[in-house]
């Protein structure tokens, strides 16, 4: 069986986003509720309780119509919140508020870069919600099952961004979540993390024969808590249905939960019991009116968004779309690369080397200790400052060129500086002194052949007695002075 071949992957992504906003959606309880005590960061609105009434958090608006702007959509100029009803013990109300018909943002894009073309991903909303109570199963050794309600979570703002399904591989969905989660982070609204549930994605998926353009029958998975796991549920899931398909059967429209353990998705709910959510205007809430003004006034406070950045680098810096597309993808790398270049004294022409280094040692070496070691960069012990300062003394000749890793492991290992490190364990190139040139002396008379052939002509054999110097001085020398002392050297011995 060939996937790809015969049938093509639809798949279209719902993500929901945690705002970062001071207050929750419709109270004044603090967003910050994951530090507090179970039930303990809530009031009467969050808690439910009878009489009281919701008012809409401002910022929370403010946040959704920048995301929407920075994804090219349509901002409604008036918007409404809904009832949404589903007999469930995380919702206090009995009811989410949420948005139906009139969402506040539609009809946006965003572009993600798959084999090195740049692909656009529609976005068909981003609409305002609220976040529900956490439910806490528990089973008594021998004894019954239980739930615990932790309701501080319930009314933190939740946005909702649902694509178009647009998109075609799990490889893709990853780069459109890699993208919506980069925006977030860079507008400011969203931490876009999602193993601790900040950012949460559903994921429908179907599979239709190559070429056609109908939508077929779709499975939404849920539970998916990092891009992997998204990655390989969509995989498996592609996989399910073809083989459904190709056996004779149909693929049936359910929801199903990804078990990260056994990789695999499971049914948790079919169509038939599919929830009827009874939508109607909030009578709470008036319909919300969003002047052009106030989008305006968003749009020209918006910041630099990661594909202006992007282009930026391969502008200003000279990088290749591929290194800046690596360095602009979360807001924390993109800065640390800025911050580091600009630490040190940066002339317009050697910007582009000097941007060039920096990159690649991030990309490079950084990536690598950090992923061994399981740090984040924001972690790292190396500064950005201190990075600027190692690629000078690589620069100027002080550390070799082979000699640098070490230096950069040791950095990484223990916080200290370039300079510090490489002097501690005699590290520092050795340019034009005593210890080259006897070493360069010591070449000469061991390798009387290389020298003869030298000599007579073939001159490719200096190329011999470096290595041995380079050799002799463990990658410290400078192979630069290097040849020139070997040149030197030769000829004055060939006229003695
Ligand atoms: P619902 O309201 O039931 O969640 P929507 O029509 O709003 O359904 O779609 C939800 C998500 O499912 C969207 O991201 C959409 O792109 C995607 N989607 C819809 N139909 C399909 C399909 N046949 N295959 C894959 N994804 C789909
Ligand atoms: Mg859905
Ligand atoms: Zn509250």
């Amino acid at each position: 069986m060939v996937i790809g071949t015969k049938y093509e992957t639809v798949i279209g992504l719902e993500v929901h986003a945690q705002l970062l906003t001071r207050s929750k959606m419709f109270c004044a309880c603090p967003a910050e509720y994951v530090q507090g005590e179970p039930n303990t960061v809530v009031c009467p609105v969050c808690l439910a309780l009878p009489g009281v009434l919701p008012v809409i958090n401002r910022r929370a608006v403010e946040c959704v119509i920048m995301t929407g702007l920075a994804l090219n959509a349509d901002i409604a100029g008036s918007t409404q919140f809904h009832r949404k009803n589903y007999p469930y013990p995380d919702l206090m109300k009995g009811y989410q508020i949420s948005q139906y018909d009139e969402p506040i943002a539609s009809g946006g894009w965003l572009t993600i870069d798959v084999d090195g073309e740049r692909k656009r991903i529609g976005v068909a909303r981003v609409h305002l919600e609220e976040d529900v109570a956490k439910l806490q199963h528990r089973q008594d050794p021998g004894g019954d099952g239980y739930s615990l309600v932790d309701v501080n979570r319930s009314g933190i703002p939740l946005m909702e961004t649902v694509s178009e399904p647009d998109i075609r591989s799990p490889e893709e969905a990853r780069q459109y979540l890699m993208s919506l989660r980069a925006i977030l982070q860079y507008l400011g609204v969203s931490t876009g993390n999602m193993e601790d549930g900040s950012f949460r994605c559903d994921a429908n998926v179907s599979i239709r024969p190559a070429g056609s353009t109908e939508l077929f029958t779709r499975t939404e998975i849920k539970n998916m808590n990092s891009l992997r796991a998204v990655y390989r549920a969509l995989e498996y899931e592609v996989e399910r249905q073809t083989k459904v398909v190709e056996e004779g059967g149909q693929v049936v429209q359910e929801t199903r939960g990804w078990v990260e353990e056994r990789g695999v998705t499971m049914s948790q709910r079919t169509k038939e019991f599919a929830h009827d959510y009874r939508y109607f205007p909030e009578p709470d809430l008036p319909p919300l009116s969003v002047s052009r003004e106030w989008v305006e006034e968003l749009r020209a406070g918006l910041p630099e968004l990661p594909g202006a950045r992007r282009d930026r680098f391969v502008s200003e810096y000279s990088l290749s779309a591929y290194d800046a597309g690596l360095l602009t993808a979360s807001k924390d790398t993109a800065d640390y690369f800025e911050e580091s270049l600009q630490a040190g004294d940066s002339k317009t022409e050697i910007l582009p080397a000097k941007a060039k280094a920096i990159a690649n040692w991030m990309m490079g070496d950084m990536a690598g200790l950090l992923n061994a070691s399981g740090i984040e960069l924001e972690d790292a012990r190396i500064t950005p400052h201190a990075l600027r300062n190692f690629t000078d003394l690589i620069d100027s000749g002080v550390i070799s060129g082979p000699a640098a890793k070490a230096v950069f492991e040791e950095m990484f290992r223990s916080g200290r500086g370039a300079m510090a490190i490489a002097e501690e364990q005699g590290l520092t190139q050795l340019n034009d002194d005593s210890q080259l040139r006897d070493a360069v002396e010591r070449v000469i008379q061991g390798n009387s052949q290389a020298v003869q052939d030298y000599l007579g002509g073939k001159e490719t054999a200096i190329k011999f007695l470096l290595g041995q110097v380079m050799k002799e001085t463990r990658g410290r020398a400078n192979p630069a002075s290097v040849t020139q002392l070997l040149e030197e050297n030769l000829k004055a011995g060939a006229k003695g």
